[in-house]
């Protein structure tokens, strides 16, 4: 074998990956299909339009750049000191984009490529890989839109039907801008010893008034690409139900059976109910509120439901193609599988969401591979940290029912303790991953 690693995909994951493992000595052998003949399986995505290493294929921007009030920018932060490629080669491709970190796509995917290039030991092969290897250590980083014949191979090592599916995310909302006024926990017909759920209860004005508003609400068109892909029933956006007649969602997420409100002593009209998203009990989900609503029309609509008149949301709604695996179930908190532990898996297809936390999970299989390649011990990074939280909510801290792709933010970080005011929190979070950081830091600069 020429290499100690073979990571598969060249996006912003295993790009990041390859940097960490080579710049520590270790040879890697980088596949990535685009830009490779049409006898090596050569091919784009759906969304990929270049054959550049770490194409951005969306919007140019890594979001926030605040690293003191937003949990991607304190991401931004972590990674800067961890050496991240794709942090440098962002700073090397900036546009002006006020608070925000936007770059020049080209620039940026130019700069990595060049980076990756000039490092000794590490081959950049232009090639589609179909299979999962057998042996070797592995780290697969191909992302959202896997090729097809290695998202069969990986569905059929993990179990999975088929990893390519509309990927229905519904809204989550921070526990504590929930007005627990309004709303009570209990579970339907008071079933199992623990009260669940948090429902907030809709009269029937209220409700006649929300359903007019998500069948109005302007929604967010299909891509053309995204057509061919399986649709699930239990996928249906909220405002496809709302379509189909007027009581139609109070026959479904809305049911308001079996549970008494308290105030009344009698089921409301209609209820939505949120359930818990993580273990900390943070952010909760909006049950069954997947949906293909604007952003903006979401955040206005979803605050007319009672209790949630000041909600702040975690992630919104959405729908597209996605592949992800079941993280908390399959892989250990090493990223790797647990049923063939010579395989991790990086970026999105671990099922964190964004740019940023892709590159910053191959970062970290970077860091594993390479801890696990020279025979130290793997330091976890402290949940206090940006990198901490998302990697504990991906191997294991998440709800495997029902995961779905996250972006980083506050809910997955313990609360800072003692407790602090609401309005210094996020600089309570921000101060505390940073001292913390610096105490796992040396572990890892090796
Ligand atoms: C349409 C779309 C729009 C998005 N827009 C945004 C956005 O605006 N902002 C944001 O933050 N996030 C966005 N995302 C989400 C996500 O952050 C990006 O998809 C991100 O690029 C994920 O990084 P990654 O490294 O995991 O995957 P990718 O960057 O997609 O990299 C995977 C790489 O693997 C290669 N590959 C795939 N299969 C094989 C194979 N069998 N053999 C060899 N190579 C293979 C691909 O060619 C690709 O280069 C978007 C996702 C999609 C699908």
């Amino acid at each position: 074998m020429t290499h100690d690693v073979h990571i598969i995909g060249g996006g912003l994951a295993g790009s990041e990956a390859a940097w960490q493992l080579a710049r520590r000595g270790l040879r890697v052998r980088l596949s990535e299909m685009r830009g490779a003949s049409a006898g090596n399986g050569g091919e784009r995505s759906p969304a990929h339009q270049t054959d550049g290493l770490a194409e951005l294929v969306c919007s140019n921007s890594l979001r926030s750049d605040d690293d003191e009030k937003n949990a991607v920018g304190l991401l931004h932060y972590e990674m800067r000191r961890c050496d991240s490629l794709i942090m440098a080669a962002a700073a090397k491709a900036q546009v002006p984009a006020g608070s925000a970190l936007a770059v020049d796509r080209d620039v940026f995917s130019a700069e990595v490529e060049a980076a990756l290039t000039a490092q000794p030991g590490l081959d950049i092969v232009r090639e589609r890989i179909d299979r999962l290897p057998e042996a070797g250590l592995t780290i697969i980083a191909t992302g959202p839109l896997t090729a097809e014949a290695l998202a069969g191979s990986i569905g059929a090592a993990t179990g999975a039907q088929s990893l390519a599916f509309f990927d229905a995310i519904a809204p989550i909302v921070y526990r504590d801008s929930i007005d627990m006024d309004v709303c009570w926990m209990a579970s339907r017909w008071d079933k199992g010893d623990t009260k669940d759920y948090i429902n907030c209860p809709m009269d029937k004005a209220q409700y006649l008034a929300f359903h007019a508003g998500l069948v109005a609400g302007e929604k967010t068109e299909f891509k053309q690409w995204e057509a061919d892909t399986p649709y699930f029933q239990a996928c249906m956006p909220i405002e496809v139900m709302a379509e189909r007649g007027v009581d139609t969602l109070r026959f479904g997420p809305m049911k308001p059976v079996g549970l008494d409100d308290p105030r009344t002593g009698r089921w409301p009209h209609a209820v939505v109910q949120l359930r818990q998203d993580n273990k900390l009990g943070t952010i909760w989900n909006m049950v069954g509120f997947q949906t293909k609503l604007k952003h903006a029309e979401q955040v206005r609509l979803f605050r007319t439901i009672p209790g949630l008149q000041n909600a702040e949301f975690a992630r919104l709604g959405g729908l597209h193609r996605n592949t992800f695996l079941n993280s908390p179930v399959l892989l250990d908190r090493q990223l790797r599988l647990r049923s063939a532990p010579h395989i991790r898996f990086a970026g999105q297809i671990t099922g964190c969401e964004g740019y940023v936390e892709s590159a910053a999970v191959g970062l970290l299989a970077g860091l594993m591979t390479a801890a696990e390649l020279t025979g130290r011990d793997w330091q976890t990074p402290p949940r206090t940290t940006a990198m901490g939280a998302l990697l504990a909510h991906i191997t294991g801290d998440a709800e495997a029912e029902s995961y779905q792709p996250m972006n980083v933010n506050f809910g997955l970080f313990p609360p800072p303790t003692p407790e602090v005011k609401k309005k210094q929190r996020k600089e309570a979070y921000t101060a505390r991953a940073k001292a913390d950081l610096d105490l796992w830091i040396p572990g890892i600069v090796v």
